[in-house]
């Protein structure tokens, strides 16, 4: 794999680095991306169609089961190459922030220490009604929804669903590490989900280094000073492995 030297230079001399992350990191754990799903095994539902409070308004037994189902997949799946090397990155780097739209928890599965969940994390629950949390979800074959202890409306998953809002306090905290942090490494992410999807180009637009990681182009290759194309659990230890060579495993 070809790594600009200009890149490692600029990796070695950095004191921050944010990486922001998406699906693509965890696919080969064997998560599907919601893109894999338009062709592949969810080829039958639209997952992003199922991740909407009209669709669980409509049905929440179907939206249940479908997080159940997602949960299964989640609960096999470990942290690959690419997770485990970001998090002994922090052996290399004073700071690492890594910002995810991921909710599996695979980085902090893999040891990252300051993960930024922007959509939540699969395992908890929260009520659809008055948005009191509820008991996570430990058993993925568990039938539901289960009723919300205090006001019986129905428990879903909490997570972001398209067309609601992140919390304002973890973007506006995953904004200030975009714009400050030296670098910023984008991986494995579509970035057509907004307002997440903003977050490298107010990093370029702050001045800082920008590089995407991805094997497809996406709309990052615009704004990245360095494209890297390949698989994140291929790419990312390659290239730091090419920064600390005596360092990194
Ligand atoms: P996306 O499905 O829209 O895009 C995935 C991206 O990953 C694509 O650009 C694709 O080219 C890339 N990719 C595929 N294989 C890769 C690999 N091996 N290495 C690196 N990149 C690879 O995903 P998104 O942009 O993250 O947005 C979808 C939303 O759905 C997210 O906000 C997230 O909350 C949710 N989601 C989460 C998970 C998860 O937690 N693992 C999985 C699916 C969807
Ligand atoms: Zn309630």
């Amino acid at each position: 794999m070809n790594i600009p030297s200009e890149l490692i230079a600029q990796l070695r001399a950095a004191s921050h680095i944010a990486v922001f992350t998406g699906a693509g990191v965890s696919a080969e754990s064997g998560i599907p991306t919601f893109r894999d799903a338009q062709t592949g095994i969810w080829a039958n539902h639209s997952a992003a169609e199922l991740s909407t409070r009209i669709a669980f308004r409509a049905d929440p037994h179907r939206v249940w089961d479908w997080y159940q189902w997602f949960r299964g997949v989640m609960q096999k799946a470990r942290p690959n190459a690419a997770h485990l090397a970001l998090a002994a990155l922090e052996n290399m780097v004073e700071h690492v922030t890594v910002i995810t739209q991921n909710i599996d928890g695979l980085h902090a599965a893999a040891g990252s220490t300051e993960v930024l969940e922007l959509h939540g994390n699969i395992w908890g629950n929260v009520c659809f009604a008055c948005r009191r949390p509820g008991p996570a979800t430990d058993d993925p074959k568990a039938n539901g929804p289960p009723k919300c202890l205090h006001c019986r409306g129905r428990m879903r998953p909490d997570v972001v669903w398209f067309g609601e809002l992140l919390s304002q306090k973890l973007f506006d905290h995953a904004t200030r590490m975009a714009k400050t942090a030296d670098v910023m490494l984008v991986i494995g992410t579509s970035s057509l989900v907004e307002p997440a999807a903003s977050l490298p180009r107010l990093a370029r637009a702050a001045g800082r280094i920008v590089v995407n990681i991805n094997p497809e182009a996406t709309a990052h290759d615009a704004i990245a000073h360095h494209v890297l194309r390949g698989a994140a659990a291929v790419v990312v230890p390659a290239l730091f492995a090419a920064a600390w060579p005596d360092r990194a495993a």
